[in-house]
């Protein structure tokens, strides 16, 4: 047992090293917090050397095109760093509309390998945005005045897209209940059944922002976005448009990517429960055994609005049009709105008080 200490595992979900504790007799990653036993991390191991075997020997691509023609803005008031080829110039930041400095070079770490090209043209994902205002009363005034649909920015979000093999166990009780009245009796009859599920659940291209102050639920609202249309990164896709900067690597990432999938697999097998009146489930043990990622530029319409100290945040999908944000209410409007209103059902009850009584 001792000499497993000494051998190096790299952690299945997010690629650090993943160290042996001899307290717990079991492998344990302490930057994701994924932890498997020792069969586990042979049968795990011997999966990934196989694989890496069979896998032809790419040769890695130091794009040295990528480091020497991006600038990186940086934002003195909320941090962010926006990626932008040499000949698109960032002015202000897309987030916070505070003017943003040139502060170098990327480093090629930051090179996507893929990249979801925007399918949607500004003048279009303008025009969403002014669709929304046509239906919200209660928006602030100057909600989409000229400056601001200046600020509508199309912004490559940098994108962990992961592969998530899960394995799910579930024990549950099962009952079937059948009524009938035969004569003056009702007869109710409860089958109980011990229902038992083992799944290996493989999923496919779930993603997660890799940006900090970006909404993730913001993201999600998006989703889905079509990978089938992802390109190999160049250059020329960075064009007229900005990139943020990722500040998660993957193991900030995995917890979530985490949370997503057990949810995801949770549902699967709860929903292979069928043709019982009543399942409670007694234990459901769901764990992620391993995760493969791609780090991927996706194509976002993006706006952000001050309003009251508060920063709201628009979204708009650059592949499909979807459209996510929750927007301010201008209370001025709002009560001014249910001042009218109350004016209406003032001069409606007079009418019909006016009618009854005459
Ligand atoms: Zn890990
Ligand atoms: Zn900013």
């Amino acid at each position: 047992m001792a000499q497993m200490e000494s051998l190096v595992y790299k952690c299945p979900n997010c690629a650090a090293d993943i160290k042996f504790s001899a307290k717990e007799q079991k492998f344990h990653c302490e930057y994701c917090l994924s932890s498997f036993t020792q069969e586990e991390m042979k049968t795990i191991a011997a999966a990934q050397e196989q694989q890496a075997a069979s896998r032809p020997k790419e040769e890695i691509a130091v794009d040295t095109e990528f480091a020497e023609q991006t600038s990186v803005y940086t934002c003195s008031s909320c941090g962010a760093q926006i990626m932008a080829d040499d000949n698109t110039a960032a002015t202000f930041c897309y987030y916070c509309h505070n003017p943003v400095i040139l502060s170098g070079r990327v480093s090629g770490d930051f090179r996507p390998s893929y990249v979801l090209p925007f399918q949607l043209e500004r003048d279009l994902a303008v025009q969403h945005f002014k669709d929304f205002v046509k239906k919200r009363w209660f928006l602030p005034k100057d909600f989409l005045s000229a400056a601001q649909q200046e600020r509508i920015t199309g912004l490559y979000v940098p994108f962990w897209v992961t592969d998530v093999d899960v394995n799910a166990e579930m024990d549950a009780l099962g009952k079937k209940i059948r009524s009938w009245t035969s004569g003056n009796y009702e007869y109710t009859e409860t089958r109980e059944y011990a229902v038992a599920r083992k799944a290996k659940v493989v999923l496919r291209g779930l993603p997660a922002d890799g940006a900090s102050h970006i909404d993730d639920d913001l993201m999600e609202a998006i989703e889905p976005f079509d990978y089938k249309a992802v390109k190999p990164f160049a250059m020329q896709y960075l064009s007229g448009f900005f990139a943020e900067k990722y500040d998660m690597n993957m193991s900030k990432m995995f917890p979530r990517i985490q949370q997503r999938a057990v949810q995801a697999s949770d549902q699967l097998v709860r929903g292979s429960m069928v043709n019982y009146t009543t399942v409670s489930v007694t234990r459901s043990d769901i764990r992620v055994m391993g995760t493969t990622w791609e780090y991927m530029l996706l194509p976002v319409w993006f706006m952000t609005y001050k309003y009251k100290d508060k920063t709201y945040e628009f979204a708009l999908n650059g592949q499909t049009g979807k459209f996510a944000g929750t927007p301010p209410l201008c209370m001025k409007r709002v009560l001014l709105f249910s001042g009218l209103l109350g004016l209406l059902v003032g001069a409606v009850s007079f009418l019909i008080g006016g009618f009854l009584t005459s």
